[in-house]
């Protein structure tokens, strides 16, 4: 289990999240953050710091967002432009 932010960052990147994970698995892109699932403890410390509620554990992931799980993931094997290839899939 991971810990996966959502749709409602894209364009946001207020970054509180960033601010709180004690073990800085929370990546900047062009388009939006992602969480490394590799790195995340399932702390929940960023849960309640998004502003537009676009963090979500993996198991309580809206369904129409389920396609983000892979869009987070996708960061830690080729980096922002891995996440931008991923979204653009996602939205056809
Ligand atoms: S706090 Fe929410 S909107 Fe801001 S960067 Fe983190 S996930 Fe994105
Ligand atoms: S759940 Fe904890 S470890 Fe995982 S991204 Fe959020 S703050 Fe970081």
């Amino acid at each position: 289990m991971t810990y996966v932010i959502a749709e409602p960052c894209i364009d946001e990147k207020d970054k509180s999240c960033i601010d709180v994970c004690p073990v800085d698995c929370i990546h900047e892109t062009d388009l939006m953050l992602v969480i490394d699932p590799g790195e995340c403890i399932d702390c929940g410390a960023c849960e309640p710091e998004c502003p537009v509620e676009a963090i979500f554990p993996e198991d309580a992931l809206p369904e129409r967002w389920a396609p983000f799980v892979r869009v987070n993931a996708s960061f830690v094997a080729g980096g922002a432009p891995a996440v931008a290839a991923a979204l653009a899939e996602h939205n056809g």
